[in-house]
């Protein structure tokens, strides 16, 4: 990816939707690039034995279906979308491409369950995956980010799951987290025995999920790993107007260059770096990666078999300092149970890290946050005096990063 990613390309692929109709005019340039980094190394994805590629592409940004044709021939075989991404609209752009070329790569698709749900329903929806998808089956179909423990246990779940195995439009179950339960939540699944691929966070900021790792490999569960990045552009932090929307990419850019001309960072070298760290680990399926244009795609790619160096340990550590006190760990919430309001700090920290960070703006505010309940957002922060940020062991200045969370989401 070129330094920074113009806004041209952001308001084609964040603000403008993915309905593959914007071309990216960078697209070309780097499509006839000569030499093309290839995927050099596919694992097997525990009892499933679908052996795919160490990095994978998430579609949980907008993409266009150019981008994913590009990502499959440079050896990329696994694709991770979900029915609520883009609302559909995800999906949709797989299905453009898995219509003309569905056997060259693995569909994982997701579900969000609640325990009012029957089976005829999930699969009624689950149908609807299959027609934007444009395929008769998927690969795994997961259970999305489940609340409590008791989800994974709903009949009606797994008679659904069930009979779409028997017709041959699923062929393993799975199950996401990223909340503060993340832990229990994968640990119960492993446990249970059904969940055959879980897909979680694990990151150089955040370890605690290697144990979730090792425990999978023993039930020879499959695992699939997201936020790869931990906060990814700490220098986008910054708090933009209703005014600057439109200017948001340029500054951002501008502010990502500066900080890295300040402390010597390439962008090619931390992603990198962030990439092999999650893949030394060999017990990991493989990195679920957003992949925005050709060059980011290729970015990745390049580091597909490659090794974990003193190098990459050293670029690590230095933004890992950098951003220590401004990443609220995902699956974190130590601080929530010392919240006296019940505020939701870790969701709402996340779902503005896709909002300031990632460039999701229009996925953050209409979809996300509307979900969060109403007695669970920030509303208490301005007076209370802050009893989570005694609790938060990183040092994050919980309080005022909750109040402009709710000013920029709800703008
Ligand atoms: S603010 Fe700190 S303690 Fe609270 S969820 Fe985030 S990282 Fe964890
Ligand atoms: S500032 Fe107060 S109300 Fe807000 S999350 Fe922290 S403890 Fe809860």
């Amino acid at each position: 990816m070129s330094d920074g990613i113009s806004r041209r390309s952001f308001l084609s692929s964040g603000v403008l939707g993915v309905a593959g109709a914007v071309v990216h005019r960078d697209l070309p340039r780097a499509a006839q690039s000569q030499v093309r980094p290839k995927i050099k190394e596919y694992r097997t994805l525990g009892r499933t034995g679908m052996r795919v590629s160490d990095v994978s592409l998430g579609a949980g940004v907008s993409q266009e279906p150019a981008v994913i044709n590009h990502a499959l021939d440079l050896g990329i075989n696994y694709v991770d979308t979900g029915e609520r991404y883009f609302r559909g609209q995800s999906e949709r752009v797989i299905g453009e491409v898995a219509k003309r070329r569905r056997k060259d790569f693995f569909i994982t698709t997701k579900l969000e369950v609640h325990k009012n749900h029957t089976e005829e329903q999930l699969i009624d929806r689950f149908h609807g995956c299959l027609e934007r998808l444009q395929t008769g089956y998927v690969d795994v179909l997961m259970l999305h980010n489940p609340v409590d423990k008791e989800v994974l246990t709903l009949p009606a779940f797994h008679s659904a799951f069930q009979k779409l195995k028997s017709d041959g439009k699923v062929k393993f179950t799975g199950l996401s987290s990223h909340e503060p339960i993340m832990g229990d939540i994968c640990n119960f699944a492993i446990e249970d025995g059904r969940f055959d691929v879980l897909l979680f966070v694990y990151n150089f900021m955040q370890e605690k999920a290697a144990e979730i790792i090792k425990h999978a490999r023993q039930k020879d569960v499959g695992t699939t790993i997201m936020k790869v990045h931990a906060g990814e552009h700490p220098e986008q932090l910054t708090i933009v107007s209703r005014e600057e929307r439109q200017k948001l990419q340029e500054e951002a850019d501008r502010q990502t260059l500066l900080f890295r001309k300040k402390y010597g960072f390439t962008e090619k070298e931390y992603f990198g770096a962030a990439i092999r760290w999650v893949l030394q680990n060999k017990d990991v399926g493989c990195t679920v990666m957003s992949m925005r244009n050709f060059e980011q795609a290729e970015e990745y790619v390049s580091n597909s078999g490659k090794s974990f160096t003193n190098d990459d340990r050293a670029t690590l550590d230095r933004y890992a300092v950098k951003i220590h006190n401004a990443y609220c760990r995902h699956a974190c919430g130590e601080c929530e149970s010392h919240c006296p309001y019940g505020v939701a700090v870790n969701d709402v920290l996340r779902i503005d890290t896709y909002f300031t960070n990632y460039r999701q703006e229009k996925m953050a505010l209409l979809s996300y946050y509307e979900e969060i309940e109403e007695n669970r957002k920030p509303l208490p922060c301005r007076t209370c005096e802050g009893f989570c940020e005694a609790h938060c062991r990183y040092g994050l200045p919980v309080r005022n990063r909750l109040i402009s969370a709710h000013e920029r989401l709800t703008m």
